[in-house]
């Protein structure tokens, strides 16, 4: 098979399976034959990702391709350049056909904020798929195209990833370039891959990770193969479970599908022991304030003068803005910008910022302490399944509370992977393993082990 027949036949393969998925924003198949033809032309395939389909959430910078970060103030928006990523994946010879929906600005937990359309799970239409890259995560699941790639600021990785069934990893923060990633939380975000096995997911990392000048957070650090340890040995591995992982708030047929399979993990040799996290239940709040925080001030950056949508009959400058951001912005990027503008504010800097950066404090030591004598983590991605569409959407505390599992592992800037661990009520389970500080080979060779 060419290059070019293959990405012709998942443009149509999309264009049969969206209008239930409702995964793509939009597709491109002129670029994407454009490099598929060149591709061919050249012949040369020694690279795993050379012709390989991929879907990229709309957050990620494409030159020339509208990227509106699902959010209508960015609506046509073509950006002049490509994102980091972006780039090393068309360097390795991926070719990309579209652009994944997700929750506007990556603001959300379900997809259901997205400007454009609503996701739908790939095992239930009637389920969220997720988010807030939920698009991503329902386009491989779904078998539109083998890979895609999201963000993760609080979860948006791997909470999908386990609503889906599928693989999906938040790398160390500072591993993958955010270089062309729109900002949410600049401190917390970090890019990475969906595949459908551990395999995969390894390899597309190393296709995006390692240092980029223009990204003064990503690292310097040699990247290593992340595919070595894939062996399915973990006899003698140690891994931790922390107690607060299975408390007040998950439910218990989820509690019982992840246990099987830690002691899975523990038949195959794996040691494991229950450990404490004991500041677990105060990461959700930290997080509210500083990813607020943090994206208000990134998102001062849409303004009406620069970038998409710009409010018609305006009286003056001022008034441009204002009119501009209340149209072009959704409620809950809206209620995100208060909060954390708010947070920020003299008055309250004190009682709310500085005191969510101490707890982010204590859950790194939490976690530290931890790893001075464990491998891994393990535990649960998500409190519970996928719910309905629509059902949780007006009820933003419930939301945030079901990222409670995925919060401190941004928060702290560790590695954590969301594989399959079964189904319950014909829903798919995920499984988080979360490694020290750029030892994604650990937290992979896990997955393996067990997927
Ligand atoms: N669901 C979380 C939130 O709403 C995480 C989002 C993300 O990781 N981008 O903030």
């Amino acid at each position: 098979i060419t290059a070019t027949e293959l990405t012709e036949a998942t443009l149509d393969n999309i264009a049969a399976t969206d209008e239930q998925l409702q995964a793509f924003i939009s597709t491109n198949p002129d670029e994407a034959l454009a490099q598929a033809k060149l591709i061919d032309e050249k012949g040369n395939f020694d690279n795993v990702l050379t012709g390989i389909p991929v879907g990229l959430k709309d957050n990620l910078a494409t030159k020339g391709i509208q990227t509106t970060g699902a959010s209508h103030i960015l609506e046509g928006f073509k950006p002049i350049y490509n994102a980091t990523v972006v780039e090393k994946l068309f360097n390795n010879g991926a070719v990309s056909v579209g652009k994944t929906n997700m929750d506007e600005f990556a603001m959300g937990g379900s997809t259901e904020t997205s400007y454009y359309k609503k996701t739908t799970n790939a095992w239930d239409h009637s389920k969220v798929p997720g988010g807030s890259s939920g698009g991503s995560a329902s386009a491989v699941a779904g078998g539109q195209v083998p890979f895609a790639l999201g963000s993760d600021t609080g979860g948006s990785i791997r909470q999908p990833a386990a609503f889906n069934g599928i693989v999906g990893m938040k790398p160390t923060y500072g591993r993958v370039s955010r270089w062309g990633l729109f900002a949410m939380a600049s401190s917390l975000d970090q890019i990475g891959p969906f595949t459908r096995t551990v395999q995969d997911n390894a390899a597309v990392l190393s296709a995006i990770a390692g240092f980029d000048a223009h990204d003064s957070t990503a690292s310097q650090r040699e990247v290593p193969d992340f595919s070595k340890k894939l062996t399915g040995d973990v006899k003698g591995l140690k891994i931790a479970v922390p107690k607060e992982y299975f408390g007040e708030g998950i439910d218990p047929k989820v509690a019982q599908q992840v246990k099987a399979a830690i002691a899975q993990l523990e038949a195959l040799g794996a040691t494991v022991d229950e450990v404490s996290l004991p500041h677990t239940k105060y990461g959700v709040a930290a997080y509210y304030i500083i990813m607020s925080s943090e994206a208000s001030s990134n998102l001062q950056r849409y303004d009406g003068v620069r970038y998409g949508f710009r409010a018609d009959d305006v009286k003056n400058l001022e008034d441009l803005y204002v009119k501009t951001r209340s149209e072009g912005f959704g409620d809950e990027v809206k209620r995100r910008i208060m909060l954390g503008t708010f947070s920020l504010s003299a008055g309250a800097y004190d009682a709310f910022f500085k005191k969510a950066a101490k707890i982010r404090t204590l859950l790194i030591e939490d976690f530290n302490k931890v790893f001075e004598k464990y491998d891994v983590i393990v535990g649960p991605t998500a409190p519970t399944v996928a719910y309905g569409l629509g059902e949780e959407v007006d009820d933003p505390t419930a939301m945030y509370l079901a990222d409670v599992l995925t919060i401190p592992v941004n928060l702290a800037g560790l590695p954590g992977l969301s594989v399959n661990a079964g189904f319950v009520d014909g829903l798919p389970v995920g499984l988080q393993i979360i490694g020290k500080p750029f030892d994604e080979q650990t937290v992979y060779q896990t997955g393996y082990a067990y997927e």
